[in-house]
Parts: C-alpha cells; sequence; structure tokens
C-alpha cells in the first residue's frame, strides 16, 4: 500500500456532522449582514508579501514569525498566504477606488493561516469572520460595527461575553504617550525581558500586551494612553461608549488594550470570554484610519474586526451542547436494479418539490436485501422510507413508510404528481 498522507499540522479538515453546524453559523452571519446592509467582499487567499509587511506592519508577531511565505517559483514573486483579510480588503478597495462614490460597509469570511502552536483555539489555518466600515469617520460607525459584533455573538445564544475598549487617540498624543512609556520602561530597564528589550525602541507599546509574570506589576504602572489623549480625542471615545449604552451594550474601558502600530487610531475593542481557557478573544477590532495610505490610497478613515469562527464554535458547543446531526426527510429503498431509471427520476421530482432524499446505493453484487437498506435508511435518520418495489412501480405509485413517530404506518402515493403529496414528508 502507499504511504499515506495526513494534513498539515494545525490545520484542520471539519467533517459531517460538525460541517452542519459550520454551515448553520454561516447562514446566521448572512442573515445579519443583511440586514445591517454590510456586503460581502471576496479577495484572494493569496496577496503580495509587502502587502502584510506594511499592512499588517513589520513589528508584529505576525509579519515577524507567523506568515506562509514563499517564493513563486514560476516568476519568483514573493507571496503570503493571508494570515488576515484587512490589508487585502484595504488593498482591493484602493485598487477598484471603492469609496468613490461614499464610504462602504463590508463583510468577508474565509480561511486565514498563521503558523502558531497548535492549541484548543489556536490552528495555522483558521476561519475568520470580518466587517471592514470605509470611509466613514465617525464615532457612529464604531458603535455600529460594535452592535453588529454583539448582536452577532447574543444572537447565537451566546452569554458572559464582556466587550472591553480603549481609544488610542490620533499619532500625535500616542506619540507623547510612547515617549513617556519608552522613559518608564528605561527607569525600569532591569525588569525587562529579552523581547521587552527587543520591542523598547521598536514597538514600546506592545510590552504592554506581555504575558511574563515578572512584568505585570511594572507594566500594570507604566503611563497610561488615556491620560494622553486631548479633550476631541476623549469626546469621541466617551460619544462612542454612549451610543452603545443606548443600545444596552456596556463596555469595560482597558486602558491596557492597545495595537502597537501608527496607522490605528481611537476605537480599539476586544469581545472576550472566560470560558474557552487562554483563547478567550472571540474578536477583535479597531478604527485604521492611517492604512489607506500606508497602502498607497489616499487618505480614508476606516474601522473593522475580525472573528475567530472556530473560538465561537467552541464556545456554541460548550454553552448549548451537540447539535442533532442533519437527517434527510426520506430514503429510497429500491430493492432491484431495474428500477433505478425510474427511482432516480423521480427522485429528483421529489428533490425539485422540496424535499431531502438520500437513495440507497447498491455494491458490486446488487442493491442488498430489503432488511441491509432498512438498516441504512434508519442509520440515515430519515423520518420515511420511500419503497420503489416493482408490485407499486408497476401501478405507478410507490410506499411511504415512517421510520420515527408512528413507525411502521405506511400509504401509498402516485408517482405521476410528487407535488402534491411532497410536503407530507418535510419537516
Ligand atoms: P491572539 O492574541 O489570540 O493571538 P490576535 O490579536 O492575533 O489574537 P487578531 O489578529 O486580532 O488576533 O484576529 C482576530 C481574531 O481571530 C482573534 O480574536 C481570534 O478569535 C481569531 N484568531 C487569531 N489567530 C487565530 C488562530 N491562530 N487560530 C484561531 N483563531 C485565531
Ligand atoms: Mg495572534
Amino acid at each position: 500500500m502507499a504511504e499515506k498522507l495526513n494534513a498539515v499540522k494545525g490545520m484542520n479538515d471539519i467533517l459531517p456532522p460538525e460541517s452542519a453546524r459550520w454551515e448553520w453559523l454561516e447562514d446566521k452571519v448572512r442573515t445579519l449582514m443583511a440586514r445591517y446592509a454590510y456586503r460581502n467582499i471576496r479577495t484572494p487567499i493569496v496577496e503580495p508579501t509587502q502587502l502584510f509587511v506594511r499592512g499588517t506592519g513589520e513589528t508584529t508577531d505576525i509579519v515577524e514569525k507567523e506568515m506562509y511565505s514563499f517564493e513563486d517559483r514560476l516568476n519568483g514573486e514573493q507571496l503570503t498566504l493571508r494570515p488576515e483579510n484587512t490589508p487585502g480588503v484595504v488593498r482591493a478597495a484602493i485598487e477598484h477606488n471603492l469609496t468613490y462614490d461614499g464610504g462602504k460597509r463590508l463583510y468577508y469570511m474565509g480561511p486565514m493561516f498563521r503558523h502558531e502552536r497548535p492549541q484548543r483555539g489556536r490552528y495555522r489555518q483558521f476561519y475568520q469572520l470580518g466587517a471592514e466600515v470605509l470611509g466613514f469617520p465617525g464615532a457612529e460607525v464604531d458603535a455600529e460595527l460594535m452592535l453588529l459584533a454583539y448582536e452577532l455573538l447574543t444572537g447565537l445564544g451566546l452569554r458572559n461575553i464582556r466587550v472591553e475598549l480603549n481609544s488610542l487617540g490620533i499619532p500625535a498624543e500616542r506619540q507623547a504617550h510612547r515617549a513617556a512609556l519608552v522613559a518608564y520602561f528605561e527607569q525600569h530597564a532591569g525588569l525587562l525581558d529579552e523581547d521587552a528589550r527587543r520591542r523598547l525602541h521598536s514597538n514600546p507599546l506592545r510590552i504592554l500586551d506581555t504575558k511574563n509574570p515578572a512584568m505585570q506589576k511594572m507594566v500594570g504602572d507604566a503611563p497610561q494612553l488615556l491620560g494622553f489623549l486631548g479633550d476631541a480625542s476623549l469626546a469621541r471615545f466617551e460619544a462612542v461608549q454612549r451610543l452603545l449604552g443606548a443600545c444596552g451594550v456596556s463596555c469595560k474601558v482597558n486602558p491596557r488594550l492597545v495595537r502597537g502600530l501608527d496607522y490605528y487610531s481611537h476605537t480599539v475593542f476586544e469581545f472576550i470570554t472566560d470560558e474557552l481557557g487562554a483563547q478567550g478573544t472571540l474578536c477583535g477590532g479597531g478604527r485604521y484610519d492611517g492604512l489607506f495610505e500606508v497602502l498607497g490610497g489616499k487618505p480614508t478613515p476606516a474601522v473593522g474586526w475580525g472573528m475567530g469562527l472556530e473560538r465561537v464554535l467552541d464556545l456554541i458547543r460548550q454553552q448549548a451542547g451537540e447539535i442533532a446531526a442533519p437527517a434527510p426527510d426520506a430514503y429510497a429503498i429500491v430493492p432491484d436494479a431495474q428500477a433505478l431509471p425510474l427511482v432516480l427520476a423521480n427522485l429528483q421530482a421529489l428533490r425539485g418539490a422540496g424535499v431531502s432524499v438520500q437513495m440507497h446505493a447498491g455494491s458490486a453484487e446488487g442493491m442488498g436485501s430489503m432488511k441491509s437498506q432498512f438498516k441504512r435508511a434508519d442509520a440515515s435518520g430519515a423520518r420515511y422510507a420511500l419503497i420503489f418495489g416493482a408490485d407499486e412501480l408497476a401501478q405507478g405509485a410507490v410506499t411511504v413508510k415512517s421510520l420515527r413517530d408512528g413507525a411502521g404506518a405506511q400509504v401509498q402515493r402516485p408517482l405521476g404528481d410528487p407535488g402534491a403529496w411532497a410536503g407530507s414528508l418535510k419537516a
């Protein structure tokens, strides 16, 4: 036998019945996005590596160590499997001048790739849902976007999710804070670990993110960005909170919630649960008014978030339990292969009338005994068996036998007019 091949570590197969849960979630997302008038955008999974170096940021974990980058062997182009989709959306918006006639509200859903250590809630291929609003500067779209994420998660039945919020102000305010932060860290240089020392001048904000317990106290007392915001930024920050409050969404201000890149401004937020262990951030986002320019576009205000769908599904599983495996309405029993042309044609008609039907498939020896076919019918979860026996077919009929409620009850139905009785098979 040939050697068997396995999926790449950290990249998962999503199999039935679990895939049904994904489809259910994707349907919910599409419905909600339509309700908020957000439109779908689909960009390539592979982009030029430079897009992420510039758009995600050279000093981020993603670009420093998590990207799947490679050279196209045929033309030498430097390419990367997208680790996130905001840069791709902004590239596409610039390339197609998407905001020429006004702002746009967009969403996407799809796989992202990051070379991280696989563990619960952290995979090398994972799925993100993202929403991006391009071309609007106001606090009201920040609030709308957050409400959208909130409605999605609560609409899925999820509980105990907290919303954390911070403001990064404008670049000048951040620079003043950065100088104070570097001075503070230099005073406490003896407490900095190697990572922090490396970041001290490249990206000191990220030191605030440290998971090192020995640094927590020192980092906790560091100068807070909020203290450096001017009146206009503070008023904007309060406006976002007031709008959310008006919709019954309360946020916890977390002064340590930061993103260490110059193109971010004002609002940053996360939706967090304590019920998924270490990987509790379901959704993270913020305003990135400077990104269009970094990617060669005209200045364009923008705000967005990304949500990890594996984590959302994990929390649904944990809070609501397993879902019932999907089952067809009916299972077609075919005693004799001779009947197959007629059976297939009739099943097509039934499906056309909205019935979900699974057809019995035979083996190399033939269709199999009635007993074995009924076993399959039971295992399929179908509520009805459709028996295409020779006698019934001769009379232009099929026997419909109930497999669940009132099991055993059976009636004959005319084949010619499936529309007349298809409804009785549907759930
Ligand atoms: P973390 O701190 O957990 O690494 P992050 O800041 O790298 O998160 P973002 O880039 O903001 O995450 O991505 C948005 C969301 O995508 C995260 O909140 C999370 O739900 C999800 N996510 C990020 N990386 C992974 C991964 N490797 N596997 C599964 N989900 C992920
Ligand atoms: Mg990460």
